[in-house]
This record gives C-alpha cells, structure tokens and sequence, in this order.
C-alpha cells in the first residue's frame, strides 16, 4: 500500500515514523527528527528535511549511519542478513549474480577502501535513472572514489545514502518522476551520436556541423514535432527552432534553450538538459490542448562551445545579430572552411541568410535558461535546483615574465632573476586577493617554462589569467590588483612582463523580475531559494544583450564535474527543473491573462 503526503501530515508521531520506516538503514531518528517540521507540501520538502536532519545530528551520528551499511555485495548480502530495502537494492544492479572474478574484485575494493576510510563503501547502486547501475560501472565508481580525499568521500557517502533515501521514499509514496525520466532518456538518446574517432572510445563529442551534429539536429527536430511545436525548423546557421503558439499566434514569446553541441569528451546534460526540459513541458501543454497567452520558443543552438571553430556563441549570436563575417573564412583542423561545412550540411551560408535570423527583441517576452550547474556547490549542499543571481563577467590574459637563464648549481640564490618563482608568488597573491571577495574567482591555468631544464633557473615563464566576478566592476577591480601585483613582483625581482588581453566578457546579472519567477518556481516546490553565481559562460549571456534574462542551475553529480563524461544527473531532479520551468509558464500565464 502506498503512502500519501496527507497521510504523513495528518499521522501522529508514532504513526508518521511508521511511514517513514526503513528510509535510513538502522536510523530511524533521522525520520524522526525530520518529521517535526510537518506539513510537508512536497516529497522534495520532505527529502530536504531529511538532508537537514542528518546534517544536524552532527559527524559521529552520521559516521554510524555510514557504518549502518553493509558492505557491497560483502559478507551480508553472501549471508542473506541485509534488510529488505538493502536486498531489493543490491539484488536489483545484478550484484548477487557477480561472477567469481568479479566478486574478488569487489571484495578487494572492500578491504582497500575499508583500510582507507575505515568505513562501508557506500553507493545508490540504482544509479541516477532508479533503474541500476551496471556492474561494471559499480566498480568503476568504487575504484575511482578510493582515491578521493576522506572528507570528500564522507560527504559522498552521506549523499548516496540521501539518493537511497530519495528511492525508497519514491517507492513508499509510489512515486515516479515521470517528467524527469523522459528528460532522462532524452539525454541518453541523443548521446548516441558522437563523432568519428569518439565513438570507438565511447567517448562523447558532438562539434559544429560534423555527422553526428547533423543526426542530433535531426533527432531534436523529431522530438519537437512529436512534443506538439507548431513550427519547427533547422535555422541558418544550424540552429533547432521549435515555436509552440499561444492562443494568439501573433502573441510575444518566451524564449528559452539552450546548445546541443559538446566540447570533446564531454558530457550528456551540458546544454541539452536546458532543450530537453522545456520539450517536455510543451509536450505537458499540448497533451492538455492548452494554450497560454504567449508563445514559446524552445531553440537547440548549434555551437556554444568553440571547439570546430573558434567561434564560441555562434548558435546564440546569430540570434541577437553577433554574427562575424570572419568566422566563414576560418578552417577547421582539416582545413574545411565554415563555409564550406555549412553548404555539406544544406545550409545557404551566406552573410544575408544568417543576418535574416536576429531576432527582434521587441516580439519577445525575455530568455530564460535551464542548465546543469557545472560546479560543486549544489552537491555539496543537497539541493537539487539554484537560481542565478549573474553570469559572471570575465577577463583572460596571456602572459609572461622574463628573468636570467643561469645555472642551477654555481648561481647564488641572492643573484637569481628566476621568472617561475615570481609567477608562482603572483598565483598565491591572486588565490588571496581572489578568496577576498566573495563570489570572485582568479586562476592561473597555464604554466609553462619554455625549454626549461632540471638544471637551470628558469629565465622565462608563459602563465595564463582567467579572472571572473559577478559585476565587471568587481571583475576590474581585481584585474587591476593582479596586475599591479604583477608589476611590484618584477620591479621588486629586476624582470620584465607583458600581459595581453586576450577575452573580455561583461557580467550579465540576472533580471530581477525573471529572477524572482524561478525563485517562486523553486519555492512552489517546497524547496529553499539558494541565489548563486554562474561561473562558467552561458548561452543566456548573450541573450542578456538584447533582452532580459534569468537562468536555473540543476545540480551534477559527481562534485557537479562537466566538460567530463561523469558529469551526471539524476531522473529526479531533471523532474523538478520540469516542475520549475511549468510553474515559470504559469506564472507568466497569470500575468498577462
Ligand atoms: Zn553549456
């Protein structure tokens, strides 16, 4: 018999604990005390409730729960003495039918991580679907996460244990992300297609134009007629462009998306998360036969990641009339002019066909946004939805310091003009000046000492700046201290630098009136508003220069990694960012009816 929200809520104490039975392996208070914040509106509110009740009763009461576990497919499972919800679970991914080999495997792993962390591997073995993971994955994830950092695995397994929490209660409410699964397997499907030589390595790479861009571009097309758009197209530059109209064709539209292409080796929810969920939610309305007093218009831009050209933002900046003529006459590493690729793929590639595709902003209501965070925070903190406050504005230099080459042995270190040195002090100035200021962040990602050797000190050092804040002012004022810093180095060393900047990008803070849509969206689902900054660039900044903009970041698995084939999501959340873009529409629904 399945359980319901009203009956959790009208339950008594003890009655409600009863519900909640077996959530926690062996830990019954965790329900208990999450139970005291009833009513709940929401299997979500509940689930956090949850992750705050744990979270408050402190490391030695999570360390028990953590050791509450039996091992993976150890001893217990072999002995039968899981508790049910333990047997379903492992019985489920296949590991009570591991073969000897594998099972000594897993068995090992065990020991090692034991030895490491002093506590059970723990691990949601019904994967980020609910339907399990393989097992070969189930051992890939146990070796990869025996080299984490202990603190980091702590929280690791604290957060699998709420995954299988989040499952169990799924099952107990007889609850099933619908919404959430088809975004889900959207995903999966359109990671078919990857190009040549990726393919063979099972790897996930989908550049401007290439076959498996075209076969994307087919399979969105495909999906947007089947969700019930009004009007889809293939735009001129590569573009999908689905239109679902409100009951005035003629009415503005609300514009959303976000890009189809990968960097290489990428992941399967970068972009495509923020095509799939509104599809969906279109889907949702035409089912329904409603039409809303506006229209939408879902785009799958074509090329946001500059991996085949180095034309980053050409989907969206076709759109808000950023098109450079330049960008045709560049070539590929095969020497394909974009030009050229462009006709292979039955595009006009003319300058007037493109420009035909800017957008009047005047016809549209705004942009807004779904994507995968890309970032840590939201794991970190259990939630599975932010809203952004700002796309952080960026400045990138190319650099470097020249000293003296000299002999590492016979050269006094009172006597040296070692260039390395003085960029490695730059580095920990900017992480100082950087960590000042919260929601600013500075990096040197490149380091380089040309034709350095073990025996010399090092007379040039190339390093890279990548400097990001949520206001260009704030973005200034540390580019202004890191080069000024840079200056008093090399004064105080007797060397000399260059520092050219090669990309600038202004801050695109949210607009407040959309931002404060997908915070009551986020609140509607029982979930706390957390405002942050997006680090990475978005489609949706350069949307911001035409017309206002606001963006909803879902969290990643896996430390939220991206640009990275483990970068994951689960069924669950995919359906409240569903959930989050409808109540979007029907807020804009009661504000213009
Ligand atoms: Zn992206």
């Amino acid at each position: 018999m399945t359980t319901t929200l009203d009956q959790l809520n009208a339950a008594t104490p003890d009655e409600a604990a009863r519900l909640l039975d077996g959530l926690y392996e062996h830990s019954p208070w965790i329900a208990e005390r999450a139970l005291r914040r009833r009513p709940f509106v929401s299997l979500a509110q509940l689930k956090r409730a949850l992750v705050e009740a744990l979270a408050e009763g402190g490391r030695d009461a999570q360390l028990a729960l953590i050791r509450a576990h039996p091992e993976l497919a150890g001893k217990a499972m072999v002995a039968k003495a899981l508790t049910a919800e333990s047997t379903h679970e492992q019985t489920a991914s296949g590991l009570t039918h591991c073969s000897a080999e594998e099972f000594a495997r897993i068995q090992r792993l065990n020991a090692d991580y034991n030895a490491r962390f002093g506590w059970p591997f723990i691990l949601a073995v019904r994967g980020p679907r609910g339907v399990g993971l393989a097992r070969a994955e189930i051992i890939d994830t146990f070796a990869r996460r025996l080299a984490n950092h202990p603190d980091f695995e702590f929280a690791e397994c604290l957060r699998n244990i709420h995954r299988i929490a989040e499952m169990r209660l799924a099952d107990k409410f007889g609850f099933e992300p619908v919404l959430g699964n088809q975004v889900w397997d959207c995903a999966e499907i359109l990671a078919r297609h990857t190009d040549p030589g990726y393919a063979e390595l099972g790897q996930l790479t989908v550049t401007y134009l290439t076959d498996a861009h075209l076969a994307c571009q087919a399979q969105l097309r495909r999906w947007m007629h089947d969700c019930g758009f009004d009007e889809v197209r293939v735009d001129a530059v590569g573009n999908v462009v689905g239109v679902y109209h409100g009951s005035d064709a003629a009415a503005k539209r609300l514009l959303t998306g976000s890009h189809y292409d990968t960097v290489r080796n990428g992941g399967k929810y970068d972009g495509r998360l923020g095509i799939f969920v509104p599809l969906v939610a279109v889907r949702e309305l035409h089912r329904a036969g409603r039409r809303l007093p506006f229209g939408i218009e879902v785009i799958g831009f074509a090329e946001e990641e500059g991996q085949r050209y180095k034309a980053t933002f050409l989907g969206s900046g076709s759109v808000t009339g950023d098109f450079d003529p330049a960008w045709l006459e560049q070539r590929d590493a095969d020497g394909i002019t974009m030009r050229e690729a462009m006709r292979a793929a039955g595009l006009p590639a003319t300058l007037e066909a493109i420009h035909a595709e800017r957008r009047d902003p005047s016809r549209y209501l705004g942009f807004v946004e779904v994507h995968i965070e890309q970032g840590p925070v939201l794991n970190e903190l259990d939630l599975p939805l932010g809203v952004v406050s700002s796309i952080n504005g960026s400045v990138r230099y190319a650099c470097e310091v020249r000293g003296m080459a000299s002999h590492a042995g016979t050269t006094p270190m009172d006597r040296r003009r070692d260039a390395a040195v003085a960029v490695a002090e730059l580095a920990l100035y900017v992480e100082r000046r950087a960590a000042g200021v919260p929601e600013v962040v500075g990096t040197i990602g490149m380091l380089d000492v040309p034709n350095g050797s073990i025996n010399v000190v090092p007379g040039r050092c190339r390093f890279s700046l990548d400097l990001r804040a949520t206001t260009d002012a704030a973005r200034d004022a540390l580019a202004g201290d890191v080069l000024a810093e840079l200056a008093a180095i090399c004064e105080r060393r007797g060397l000399a630098y260059q520092a050219e900047e090669t990309m600038r990008a202004a801050a695109a803070p949210s607009a407040p009136a959309w931002q404060k849509r997908w915070e009551r969206a986020v609140e509607s689902l029982g979930l706390p508003v957390f405002r942050m900054p997006s680090g990475a660039g978005h489609d949706a900044m350069k949307l911001h220069e035409v017309m206002p903009q606001a963006m909803l970041f879902v969290r990643g698995l896996n430390a939220g990694i991206s640009h990275n084939p483990l970068e994951s999501s689960t069924n669950d959340d995919a359906d409240l960012s569903v959930r989050a873009f409808r109540h979007l529409l029907d807020q804009l629904n009661e504000e213009l009816s």
